[in-house]
C-alpha cells in the first residue's frame, strides 16, 4: 500500500500567524487571553490552545472589561470592532491579511457607489465578518442558482467580492452567470479574492487525483478549504473522505485500496498528518510506503500584529 502525501497540504501563512498571535499574547500578558470564536477551524488546535491559556468565546459581551482580546484569522465586521472599543477591551487583531484585504476592497466598491455581490457560504465567519465591512446590505450569492436569480437594483454599477476558501471552479462558473446577466459589472480575475493557499491545496488534489484510488482531507467540519479539498476529490472521481484525524477512518475504506491520497486543510496541523499515517500502517496487512507528491514549496509569511512583536 502507498500513501501519497499532497503537496503543499495543511498550515498556511494566515493560520500561523493567528496561533502564533495567540501563543505570544499568553506568553507577553499571562493567561488567560479572550479570543472571539475558533482562532481557526481545527479542534486540535483550539484545545492545544485552550490548555495554554485561552478563553473562546462567541461574541465579545462575553469577555471582561479590558482584557486581552484577539479577533479569529476569518475577521470580523466593523460593528464587533465598535463593540469591543466599546468594551474596553484591548484587542489584537489576527485577522489573516487576505481577509483584510477582500474587506478594503468591499469598502473601495462601496465608496465607488457600487452594490456589491459577495459570494460565499451563508453564515461562514468570514461572510459575516465582510458583509458587516460596509454599510449598505451586501447581496449573498452562494451557489449558481443564486447567481442565476439574484435581483440587483442598479447593474450599471454592481462589483462583487468573495470568500477567501471558495471552490476555484465553482467560483468561476458563479462569477460567468453574473458576467452575462451584469455586463456592466466590475471585472477582474474571477478568482480574485481566493487565497493562494485554497488555491495551491486544490491544485495539488487535482493531481494528487490522478495518481491515487481513495483520498483522505483531514480537517474540521466547518472548515471551508477542507470541505472544498473533499469536493474536489469527489469531483475528480475519487472517494473522498474528510476526517477530524485518524480516529475517524473507517478501515473499510481501505479495502483493495493501493494508493491512497493524503491532504490537510490549511488549518489542518502537520502532526495529524502523521497520526493518520501511522493509523494506515496499523490497519494495512501489507507493508506501507509514504512519499510526498512533486509539488510546490509555499514561502508565504506574514508579520505578526504589532501588540506581539517583539
Ligand atoms: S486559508 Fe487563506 S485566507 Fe484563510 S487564513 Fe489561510 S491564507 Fe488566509
Amino acid at each position: 500500500m502507498n500513501i501519497i502525501l499532497a503537496k503543499p497540504r495543511g498550515f498556511c501563512a494566515g493560520v500561523t500567524r493567528a496561533i502564533e498571535t495567540v501563543e505570544k499574547a499568553i506568553a507577553k500578558f499571562g493567561a488567560p487571553v479572550y479570543v472571539r470564536h475558533e482562532i481557526v477551524h481545527n479542534k486540535f488546535v483550539v484545545e492545544s490552545l485552550r490548555k495554554k491559556g485561552a478563553v473562546f468565546v462567541d461574541e465579545v459581551d462575553q469577555i471582561p472589561v479590558g482584557a486581552i482580546t484577539i479577533f479569529s484569522a476569518h475577521g470580523v465586521s466593523d460593528k464587533v470592532e465598535e463593540d469591543a472599543v466599546e468594551r474596553g477591551l484591548d484587542v489584537i487583531d489576527a485577522t489573516c491579511p487576505l481577509v483584510s484585504k477582500v474587506h478594503r476592497e468591499a469598502k473601495k466598491y462601496e465608496e465607488e457607489g457600487c452594490e456589491i455581490i459577495l459570494i460565499g457560504h451563508r453564515g461562514h465567519p468570514e461572510v459575516e465578518g465582510t458583509s458587516g465591512r460596509v454599510k449598505k446590505d451586501v447581496i449573498l450569492v452562494t451557489d449558481e442558482n443564486d447567481a442565476r436569480n439574484v435581483e440587483i437594483q442598479n447593474p450599471q454599477k454592481i462589483s462583487y467580492v468573495t470568500q477567501t476558501t471558495l471552490s476555484i471552479d465553482d467560483t468561476k462558473k458563479i462569477v460567468e452567470i453574473l458576467e452575462k446577466r451584469f455586463p456592466q459589472m466590475q471585472r477582474g480575475l474571477a478568482t480574485k479574492d481566493i487565497c493562494y493557499a485554497t488555491q495551491n491545496r486544490q491544485d495539488a488534489v487535482r493531481s494528487l487525483s490522478k495518481m491515487v484510488d481513495v483520498l483522505l482531507v483531514i480537517g474540521a467540519k466547518n472548515s471551508s478549504n477542507s470541505n472544498r479539498l473533499r469536493d474536489l476529490g469527489e469531483e475528480c472521481g475519487l472517494q473522498s473522505y474528510l476526517i477530524n484525524g485518524a480516529g475517524d477512518i473507517d478501515a473499510q475504506w481501505l479495502v483493495n485500496v493501493e494508493n491512497i491520497g493524503l491532504t490537510a486543510g490549511a488549518s489542518a496541523p502537520e502532526v495529524l498528518v502523521q497520526e493518520v499515517v501511522n493509523r494506515i500502517k496499523k490497519i494495512s496487512k501489507s507493508e506501507v510506503s509514504v512519499r510526498d507528491m512533486d509539488g510546490i514549496t509555499e514561502n508565504t509569511f506574514f508579520i505578526l500584529p504589532k501588540k506581539v512583536r517583539k
